[in-house]
């Protein structure tokens, strides 16, 4: 019994794969991060953000009460993560401790770009 196979998730990829993305797009991922869009930060983020910001209008860092205007994925994934816009999965912080955040997730990576 083979494995079920997924399509790519890279949208308009026909490629089939067992997980994951295509050797490709796993490639293409691993040179560049693409656009905010292609990473999911596109208008539905947008809507999901607005409401965890709703429910949580101060950083839920400890002992912060700064206003929260960003939105951390728990489990580092972001939009496109299984758990992407699930708000279990999400969190609002102050810019500074977002960045912080961001930055300890991601080594490199676009925070201090
Ligand atoms: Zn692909
Ligand atoms: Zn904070």
């Amino acid at each position: 019994m083979p494995r079920a196979l997924k399509v790519c998730p890279v949208a308009g990829c026909p490629e089939l794969v067992a997980e994951g993305r295509c050797a490709r797009h796993r490639r293409e991922a691993d040179q560049r991060r693409g656009t905010a869009a292609e990473r999911g930060y596109d208008h539905r983020w947008r809507q999901t953000r607005a409401q965890v910001l709703r429910l949580f209008p101060t950083c839920t860092e400890d002992g912060c009460a700064e206003t929260a205007t960003e939105v951390d994925h728990i489990d580092g994934l972001g939009p496109r993560g299984p758990r992407g816009h699930d708000l279990t999965n999400l969190r609002a912080y102050c810019k500074p401790h977002h960045s912080r955040r961001t930055a300890r997730d991601q080594p490199g990576g676009w925070a201090r770009r």
